[in-house]
C-alpha cells in the first residue's frame, strides 16, 4: 500500500497516510476539517548503498567497497550519486 503525503490547503498541515490508490481522495484534515487537500508527490531520493561496480561516477566503471569511498569519489569528481544521502 503506498504512503501518501497530504497537505491541507486550509491550514497547511502535512501528514502521511497509508491508502490504497482507490482510497487516496477519501482523506480530510483532522486539524481544520478542510477537505481540500493536495497530495505531495514523493520521489525516492536515494537508494541504499551496496558494494559493487559503479559506472556513472568516472569515465571507467569503478569498484566501490564502502559508502565513504563512494562519497569521496563523487566529491573528487564533482558528481552525485543516488546511493548516498547528504
Ligand atoms: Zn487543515
Amino acid at each position: 500500500m503506498p504512503v501518501y503525503v497530504y497537505q491541507c490547503s486550509g491550514c497547511s498541515a502535512r501528514w502521511e497516510e497509508f491508502h490504497t490508490v482507490a482510497e487516496r481522495h477519501e482523506e480530510s484534515c483532522s486539524t481544520c476539517v478542510n477537505s481540500k487537500l493536495f497530495i505531495v508527490p514523493q520521489v525516492q531520493k536515494f537508494m541504499p548503498f551496496h558494494e559493487g561496480v559503479y559506472e556513472h561516477i568516472a569515465k571507467d566503471p569503478m569498484y566501490i567497497t564502502s559508502k565513504k569511498r563512494l562519497k569521496d569519489e563523487c566529491r573528487a569528481r564533482d558528481v552525485t550519486s543516488k546511493y548516498i544521502v547528504d
